[in-house]
């Protein structure tokens, strides 16, 4: 491994590399181009990815068998890569475990973290909001940062399909670890994925009842979406806590958001202003949400959705 390298390490699932983690590799190929360093992509457990690590522009890829997901056992690897290569930089996804990890791993060895970097400011320095959105910081955690990066900010990395780099194969000695995952029972309800929806149609307080919210998910169905939801659609049972768009829900970044019967709080504001392209149906014109949105309906939910959903089935036929 080279020494002084910058390190991403690279989420999977079902041995494909998450969109955060390939947004966390365009970070770290930007941090690249401005010090000069060489971009290592660490995988755990499965190396299938590493053809995808290259082909996304890593110059190397470091490769750590191990069972699935364990934040004790991957902290102490990442712990191990990062002291070895006397890391110049630990970059992570803000995703599943990518928060979890960058604490960990920071604290262990002494350096500055940065969590929902949005930016790399051209003095080197990561760019985050904070307070909900309402205002951005500028942040240099100097040379070793462990930084996370926010979903749909950096984007994915342009693909060089069939490149290759080289795979190194590392071993990090397993302690004894302090807690022991005994078994992971995967939920129906979490197999949702906003993080890497392109399509997200939403629902709110606006909506009126648990009835009326079907409407949200007939239109996300037909879209071939994923449905989301702000604070009080959850609150009120209509739809399980793991569908929560926002500052305490998911931070999403989808080709097209629409957004019926959410009044544009910042707090969900903050979860969805990186989408592509904005549709907002709300009855109140004044709504915030219409500042955000590229498109704007005002009226009925319960009026113009079974519009939309007949005239997108009319023209699928
Ligand atoms: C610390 C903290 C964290 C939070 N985290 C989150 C978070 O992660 N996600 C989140 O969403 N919220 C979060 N909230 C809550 C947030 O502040 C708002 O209360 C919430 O987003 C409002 O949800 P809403 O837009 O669905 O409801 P409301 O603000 O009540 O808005 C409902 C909207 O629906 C419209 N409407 C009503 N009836 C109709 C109709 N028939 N047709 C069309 N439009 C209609 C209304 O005009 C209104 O604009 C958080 C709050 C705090 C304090």
């Amino acid at each position: 491994m080279e020494k002084q390298t910058i390190l991403v390490y690279l989420e999977t699932a079902e041995d494909q590399v998450i969109k955060v983690s390939l947004e966390a590799l365009n970070a770290a190929r930007q941090l690249a181009a401005k010090t000069g360093k060489n971009v290592t992509a660490v995988l755990i457990g499965s190396a299938a990815a590493a053809g995808a690590a290259a082909a996304y522009g890593a110059d190397e890829v470091v490769h750590v068998a191990a069972d699935s997901y364990q934040a004790d056992r991957y902290t102490e690897i990442l712990t191990a890569l990062y002291q070895r290569a006397e890391a110049s930089a630990l970059l992570l996804g803000s995703g599943r475990d990518g928060k979890e990890l960058a604490a960990r791993v920071a604290a262990r060895v002494g350096a500055g973290c940065v969590t929902d970097a949005m930016a790399l400011a051209e003095d080197g320095s990561w760019v985050r909001s904070v307070y909900g959105g309402s205002l951005q910081e500028s942040v240099d955690a100097g040379v070793g940062a462990v930084v996370t990066v926010r979903s749909g900010t950096f984007g994915k990395p342009e693909e060089t399909a069939g490149r290759t780099v080289p795979v190194t194969e590392e071993t990090v000695e397993n302690s004894e670890l302090k807690a022991v995952i005994k078994e992971a029972v995967q939920e129906l309800s979490e197999s949702v994925n906003l993080e890497d929806a392109e399509v997200i149609v939403a629902g709110g307080r606006g909506m009126g009842s648990a009835e009326n919210f079907q409407l949200v998910r007939d239109l996300a169905e037909l879209l071939g979406g994923v449905v989301g939801a702000s604070r009080p659609a959850i609150e009120d049972g209509w739809v399980p806590r793991n569908h929560q768009v926002g500052q305490s829900g998911k931070i999403v970044a989808p080709k097209l958001y629409i957004a019926c019967g959410i009044s544009g709080a910042m707090q969900h504001v903050s979860g969805m202003s990186g989408s592509g392209y904005i549709v907002a149906i709300n009855k109140d014109e004044d709504a915030p949400i219409f500042d955000v949105a590229d498109v704007g309906i005002v009226g009925n939910v319960m009026d113009i959705l079974p519009l939309m959903i007949e005239e997108i089935k009319a023209r699928k036929s």
